[in-house]
């Protein structure tokens, strides 16, 4: 038997973390990453692990952003003393991003420390700290891609092209289970097809069980072409008015990808001839790594460094690495384009910039990635008027620029195209994992209807007994219509039950009366006002 369990990275994008278990006492792991995206989501790194870490025999690490690589200093201080498989490129930016990580965690831990000790209470330890995270990086253990490897008797492992940042990869696992052998398959993250500097995904053709991310299952990416005109407009506009232009990036891919298309417009002359700031200690480090591994380049990227330039750099472009010049930004006038960290403007030098400029009106705000729940930078792209900036209401007057054709994640066409490969017979059942709910049911929803197969999304801690691939029969348009159906009923008998419930407490004879249960009913009733927006309103 073998089981896997989603411990993070289902129903969310953030903390993927995967547990594969066989009858015969393999614990094998598929990443390690924080959960990311407001307090509710981030409090979960603080609950005990759904396993024992000293019996995890191998980690395969898909990529090294840190939803997916976050946590594994807390798992080797926790007692993890297996290998951690993943790509050259991805040990090489790991190194950089889980002591970057280490210190975000130590600085929050300190600034808590504080403010509670104001209030009387007892201070915060970090998640781990920087001594953890050195630590953790003895057991990274590279692999080239496309290599299969024995990882222990009866399981073999092969990386695979993801196409999603430097180093990124798919993961295939052969386990032999009694006399059958299973083949998995986690997409991890997903890249898009011609997405700049990295290959497309590699193709995969064949699983007993897929598991593939679902970050934008519901939506199609605008084209990239149209992005990168949106970008110059958004730079032109900034400095038709004398102000900045502010670019809050991942330190990872994404930044390099800017600097990238930054390049492009300098070397054919369409940049304004401003300052070019990259302020970012750890962003400007990813960037080394990157000009390091050239091998991992798509044809594009190469043409650049055959043509004896370097894809990442142009004339104006400065690198801050210090405090004092990061702040010396702040003093400048005129435009310039800043790209700082992080990328959903929780942390980091670009909350800065932000306060500086986002009540600035003229100043171009641009959002070239995925912004989770419950961030600041989703407040911004959602159209808030103000953000809550180091505790001071900052009012949003820049112009946002919301330019979604840069993600680093195949949308829901490239999805569907990937996991077609696998629609020939037997087919995989297909594990929808890494995604808001929605997204992920929408997805589900395209791959039974659109592919015939069976798709169906984990929940985080449920165990998944897994088993050989089938050639099931090809769903109708009605099934899918019949069985959405057949949920939304079982969920209003749900809510029928619960009415009664409140009801009943309600009828009962009090003394007082009984404000939980008006205070539950109340809520159901706002939800449900919310659902028929036209309750109330007597037809004419
Ligand atoms: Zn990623």
């Amino acid at each position: 038997m073998v089981k896997v369990t989603c411990f993070g990275g289902a129903g969310l994008v953030t903390g993927s973390n995967y547990l594969v278990e066989t009858s015969g006492g393999l614990r094998l792991m598929i990443d390690c990453g924080l959960f990311q995206g407001g307090t509710d989501i981030e409090r979960l790194n603080q609950e005990k692990w759904g396993y024992s870490p000293k019996e995890i025999s191998n980690l395969v690490l898909t990529h090294a952003h840190i939803d997916h690589s976050g946590r594994i200093p807390k798992l080797v201080k926790d007692g993890f003393r297996g290998k951690i498989i993943c790509s050259p490129p991805t040990a090489e930016l790991c190194e950089l991003m889980l002591l970057d990580a280490a210190h975000v965690q130590e600085m929050d831990a300190e600034w808590r420390t504080k403010k509670k000790k104001r209030q009387g209470r007892k201070g915060v330890d970090p998640l781990y700290t920087t001594a953890d995270a050195a630590a953790s990086l003895k057991y990274f253990s590279p692999v080239e891609l496309n290599c299969t490897i024995d990882l222990e008797p009866g399981v073999r492992a092969r990386l695979r092209n993801a196409g999603h940042i430097l180093g990124s990869s798919i993961v295939e696992l052969w386990i032999q289970d009694g006399p059958n052998e299973l083949k998995i398959v986690f997409s991890g993250d997903l890249g898009r097809r011609d997405q700049l500097i990295v290959r497309s995904p590699e193709e995969i053709f064949d699983a007993d069980c897929l598991f593939v991310e679902s970050t934008y299952g519901n939506r199609l990416h605008r084209s990239f072409e149209e992005s990168k005109d949106e970008l110059l407009e958004a730079i032109r506009f900034a400095v038709s008015h004398n102000e900045k232009v502010i670019i809050p990036a991942f330190a990872l891919e994404r930044t390099q990808e800017i600097l990238y298309l930054l390049g492009e417009f300098s070397r054919s002359g369409k940049l304004p001839n401003i300052p070019i700031f990259l302020d970012s200690p750890l962003a400007i480090k990813a960037t080394q790594v990157f000009r390091r591994n050239k091998a991992y380049y798509d044809a594009g990227a190469r043409a650049i460094v055959e043509n004896g330039f370097d894809p990442f750099d142009m004339p104006n472009l400065k690198l801050t690495s210090s405090t004092v010049e990061s702040m010396a930004i702040n003093q400048l006038s005129g435009s310039a384009i800043i790209i700082a960290a992080n990328g959903m403007c929780t942390a980091g030098r670009i909350k800065h910039h932000l306060k500086h400029n986002l009540w600035r009106y003229g100043s171009s705000i641009i959002i070239v990635g995925f912004q989770s729940e419950g961030t600041t930078g989703r407040q911004i792209v959602d159209g808030a008027k103000s953000v809550t900036i180091f505790g001071e209401k900052v009012a949003v007057r820049a112009k946002v620029f919301t330019i979604g054709g840069f993600s680093a994640h195949a949308d829901q066409a490239d999805l569907l195209e990937w996991v077609g490969h696998f629609a020939g017979d037997p087919k995989p059942k297909v594990y929808v994992v890494h995604g808001e709910p929605f997204s992920s049911e929408v997805l589900a929803t395209e791959i039974k209807r659109r592919l015939g197969m069976n798709a169906s999304i984990p929940r985080r801690n449920d165990p998944l007994i897994l088993g050989k691939a089938s050639a099931v029969p090809f769903p109708t348009t009605d099934d899918v219509v019949e069985q959405t159906l057949a949920k939304v009923l079982a969920l209003t008998d749900d809510l029928q039950d619960q009415l009664n419930v409140l009801r009943g407490g309600l009828t009962e004879r009090h003394e007082q009366l009984p404000y939980d249960q008006l205070r539950k009913l109340r809520g159901l009733q706002e939800e449900l006002e919310k659902l028929v927006p036209s309750h109330g309103v007597s037809a004419t």
